[in-house]
Parts: structure tokens; sequence; C-alpha cells
């Protein structure tokens, strides 16, 4: 029983001194299946008071118990300590102050491009426009023959057109959505079809990449009186009430009579300018009554008539906000583009 009871008190001692050095929640879970697991030296002497003497079992037993409640009631004052210090480091560090101010985000904005696109749109869905897309990749057949564009046009000329390869091309217009529709749907037909068109051109008022809207009016006496209406009322609407409008003739393969649309200059009113080079007219637009040759090839009616008219949206976009060069719509400048929000 001596033997027993040094044993006892010098485990209890190596235990006091040992959960002395627990700090932590994890390390007294350690702790707890060394003093108190199956591999524990206290197991192990539960176990040996079998091979006791009878009378000496229950003395033994009582003594080790003792040490055993005595360590848990140690364990489980310690657990309560830590665990209080824990929420209270949990509440100091994860603390919200709601009063604090939000950061601010810089706002992103439509690019000059979209802007005048969706004002474009805005302008013609109230005269019953629908919106028609269509690939940038286009059959050759569809950006040139069927819009009356003959084999020998210069248009055709590699130095303009970007060859995919055999008969495949970047469009070089959105008049072949023009085609398509037609040939797909019978009239009347009312559509503006925006898109990115491609050229081999470089400079100051040419970009290899640019957007341009077409609209197409078909039906049963469409006449030229229309045409002119439709230009005039949107002359108004995208650059101010006082504007005005001129027609002078020109030509295109797909248009039959052809003609330029001028509108007032924007920067001098009519007066005469730098930038109107003193016509007081600044050039906006190619249009004209569809060429028949064009139905034909759509097979549609002898009977229905119709116009259309095509524009680049950065040449307007840099006659409403007066910019320079259209090559600074694609550098993607930060500064530049801060001017449209
Ligand atoms: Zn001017």
């Amino acid at each position: 029983m001596l033997d027993l009871n040094s044993k006892l008190s010098s485990l209890e001692g190596a235990l006091k001194a040992e959960l002395s050095s627990v700090k932590d929640l994890k390390s007294l879970d350690e702790f707890k299946i060394k003093a108190l697991g199956k591999k524990s030296e206290l197991y192990q002497l539960t176990r040996n008071i079998g091979e006791l003497d009878p009378a000496q079992r229950k003395t033994a037993g009582a003594l080790i118990n003792k040490l055993k409640t005595y360590i848990e009631q140690n364990i489980a004052e310690l657990e309560a300590g830590l665990k209080t210090d824990d929420n209270k480091n949990k509440l100091s560090s994860e603390v919200l102050d709601i009063t604090m101010p939000g950061r601010v985000y810089p706002l992103g904005a439509s690019h000059p491009v979209t802007q005048v696109l969706n004002e474009l749109i805005e302008i013609f869905k109230p005269l019953g426009y629908s919106i028609a897309n269509g690939p940038e990749i286009e059959h050759e057949y569809y950006n040139f023959d069927v819009l009356n564009i003959p084999r020998e046009h210069p248009s055709r000329d590699m130095q303009d057109t970007f060859y995919i390869m055999d008969n495949v091309v970047l469009r070089t217009h959105t008049s072949p959505v023009q085609a398509c529709t037609m040939l797909q749907h019978t009239p009347p037909v009312r559509i503006l079809s925006p898109g990115r068109v491609y050229r081999s051109d470089y400079d100051v008022t040419h970009t290899p990449m640019f957007h341009q809207v077409e609209g197409l009016v078909v039906d049963r006496g469409i006449k030229f009186s229309h045409l002119k209406g439709t230009l005039l009322y949107f002359a108004k609407r995208m650059f101010g009430e006082k504007t005005s409008i001129r027609l002078r003739p020109s030509y295109f393969p797909f248009t039959e009579p052809s003609a330029e649309l001028d509108v007032t200059c924007v920067a001098c009113k009519g007066k005469g300018c730098r930038i109107c080079k003193n016509t007081g007219w600044l050039e906006i637009l190619g249009c004209g009554m569809v060429n028949p040759n064009v139905f034909k090839y759509c097979n549609y009616p002898d009977d229905v008539t119709g116009f259309a008219f095509g524009m680049g949206i950065e040449r307007i976009a840099m006659l409403k906000y007066k910019i320079g060069d259209l090559r600074s719509f694609f550098e993607g400048d930060v500064r530049f583009l801060r001017q449209f929000q």
C-alpha cells in the first residue's frame, strides 16, 4: 500500500505540473487523453487493482479514484476558464464597427460608341424598327453579290477587304444583314442592323474595325420622301431641333438613286468653321432607294420599293462629342473614357 501511495503522490505531482503549463483548449484535450485515457498511468493502476490482495483492493480503488476525480475537477475548471478567454478573444478580434463609412468604388460607364448606339436605337424604336443582327464573318456572296456589288467593284479589292479564306470575308458593312433579312422574310420589312465591320484602313478617320448602323424599310408605296422625312427626324433627335439636312446625289451599288446626307455643322451651327471646312455642313451618312437588282436577288415581288441608310457610329460620336481622332475610341485610355461618364 505504501508503494501505491507514493506512486499516486508522484503521479499527482507530475500531472499537476503538466496541467499548469496548459494554455489553450487544444493542448488541454491532449492532456486529457494523456492523463485519463486508456494508455494513461492512472488507467493502468485501475487495471492492476485485480492483482492486489482482496483486503487491499477497496482502499487502493478509493485512492486511485480520489486522484482521478481530483484531476478531472482541475481539467473542468481550467476548461471553463479557457473557454471564457477564447470567447473574449473572439469578441474583441471579430468586432464589427457598423458606424464606419463604407468604401466607395468608382463606377464605370458605357463606352461612347455604345452610348451613341443606344441613342440611335432609342430614336428609331418609336418608328417601328426592330433590331436585326448578323455574323461578322460573312460569305462573299452576302457581303457583295446580293447587294449588287459586281466582281470588278473596287471595294472588293484585297486592300479594303479582309479575306479569311476564298469567298469568306470579315464583313465590310452591315448590309449583308439587310440581304439576309429579305431572303428570310417577306415584305414589309423595317429593321435597324447595328454591329462591327472591318476594313483594311488606318488613319485619323479610319480604323480596321468600326461600328455601323444600317436601316432598311421595304413595303409597297415607299418613296424617297419617306427616306427624307425619316432622316430629318433622326438628325433633329440626334443633333438638336435646329438641325437642318441636305441631300447630295451619290453612288452606291445597292441603292438607286443614292444620296449622301449632310447636317448643319455641330460646331458652328452652319456659319462655317474649320471642322466643316467653312461649308456649314457635315456629311454623316449614305442612303438611297433600294436598287431593284437587290430585290431581284432576294426574290422580292416587282411592286415593292424601299429605302436604306447606313452610318458609322464612331463618326456620329466624333461629331457629337467633338473628338478629333477616331483611334482614341479603341486605345482603352481611361482618361479619355472617363469624360463620357
Ligand atoms: Zn462648322
